[in-house]
């Protein structure tokens, strides 16, 4: 079982812990013109709604720093109290002294190392971010991401490895590089006088292998809470196979306290997919719980058509719309497991691994629908409305198994659930 590297110092953004054992702490950033406060406060609500525990937000220029402490307010007022963290780069000293509103409304500031400047103006500029975090008593990240690496740093590390025995090849200097940017930067903080326990280290790539091997050094030679992710991870599949592939491995390693996944949108498309994508990792791997899972086959030649993925698909999107109410009204209901089965083969039996379950008629079956409740079968449903009564049958089950007042915080439920894996909330 993978668990959160409990030896990380933990760092407090807001209400949120991330590392020293904490649950792995989603995180997701908005892709609005910071200087468009209605936008961002809208793309930021839409993330924190979808489950991002803390939202990153640009802050490039004065017009966009003048907008923070009004997005904070806008948020605050409609009830959210999701943490933004600020992205600066190479004017950050400046934007962060020169608007003291923006730098109290964050509550995490993300440097990165290869963008704070150059030569003698490089330490300052430095310097000048970590006074503000020290003056307002606010966490730090520091993010390296290779694209940007420190070139005064590559440049010496490479001139170092050209004058060794037995030098190391580009990669391997470039990683070292990486993770001695994201060191040198934290060790150069904290005789600043910030804490340990206010520092995040970061240190992206965008290669699969590449990120195992720098986030496999840096938690073996720091206790600085981590935060993981694949930079530039791309579209689509390829975006989300990149990026649970790299992170799958490390988060099994207890490797990881915060994640992001960096897709990039389809034009037009969702935003809050990365996040949808992050809860999705974590929740399989059996480390966190967020929203009920369904488990469906893939269908095969004995289903006779659309309707069985229809009905996995609409009973998905029904779990994920209802989670916005049930998170707060039945607790627990996250970790319910539902399956939808496209015939009898392996129907009953996955079925009844479930707390909910229903296997669809396949091709040459009489045309009725047997529902698996806690491992038995209830009732056998028939006709076209199987769709909506099973739905209907699934919120009678949460309202029955997941109300305070029928299972008070702790008592246990009639039946532990059938997970796969062992929930992570038994293991902490
Ligand atoms: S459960 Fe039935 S429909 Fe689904 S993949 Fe297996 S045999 Fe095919």
């Amino acid at each position: 079982m993978g668990m959160a590297r409990r030896n990380s110092r933990q760092v407090r953004v807001g209400r949120i812990a991330i590392g020293g054992g904490a649950p792995v702490v989603v995180q997701s950033m908005t892709n609005t013109d910071t200087a468009d406060a209605e936008a961002t406060t809208r793309q930021a609500l839409e993330l924190w709604r979808a489950g991002s525990e803390l939202v990153r937000i640009t802050v490039d220029t004065p017009a966009a720093a003048a907008q923070v402490a009004r997005i904070r307010d806008q948020l605050d007022a409609i009830g959210c109290d999701v943490p933004l963290v600020g992205d600066f780069h190479y004017n950050g000293h400046k934007l962060l002294t020169q608007y003291p509103d923006c730098a109290k409304a964050l509550s995490k500031y993300r440097i990165n190392p290869g963008n704070v400047g150059k030569g003698v103006k490089r330490d300052d500029q430095f310097g000048t971010m970590i006074e503000a975090a020290l003056k307002y008593g606010k966490p730090v990240r520091i993010g390296v991401n290779w694209g940007s690496l420190d070139s005064e740093l590559l440049a010496r590390m490479m001139d170092e490895n050209a004058a060794r025995q037995n030098p190391l090849d580009a990669g391997q200097v470039m990683r070292e590089a990486l993770v001695v940017s994201g060191l040198e930067s934290a060790a150069q903080a904290r005789k600043l006088g910030l804490p340990a326990e206010h520092i995040v280290i970061s240190c992206k790539v965008s290669g699969v292998q590449d990120l195992i091997l720098v986030y496999r050094e840096l938690a073996r030679r720091c206790d600085y809470a981590l935060h993981l992710g694949l930079t530039e991870a791309g579209m689509g599949t390829k975006g989300i196979v990149a990026s649970s592939a790299a992170m799958a491995v490390l988060l099994q390693e207890g490797i990881g306290d915060t994640i992001r996944v960096s897709l990039t949108p389809d034009p037009g498309g969702d935003r809050t997919r990365e996040v949808t994508v992050a809860q999705e990792l974590l929740q399989t791997m059996g480390l966190r719980s967020f929203a009920p899972m369904v488990a469906a086959c893939p269908g095969c030649g004995r289903t006779t058509s659309t309707y069985f993925q229809e009905l996995a698909q609409s009973i998905q999107e029904f779990l994920r719309t209802q989670m916005q109410v049930w998170k707060q009204r039945y607790p627990g209901v996250e970790e319910m497991k539902v399956a939808v089965m496209g015939c009898v083969v392996n129907g009953p039996g996955e079925s009844k691994h479930a707390d909910i379950g229903i296997s669809l008629p396949g091709t040459n079956e009489t045309p009725v629908a047997p529902v698996y409740v806690d491992g038995e079968k209830t009732v056998t449903l028939k006709g076209d409305r199987i769709a909506e009564e099973f739905q209907a049958i699934v919120e009678r089950y949460v309202k029955e198994n997941y109300s305070p007042e029928n299972y008070p915080p702790g008592a246990p439920r009639r039946r532990p659930a059938r997970s796969q894996t062992t929930p992570i909330k038994a293991v902490r």
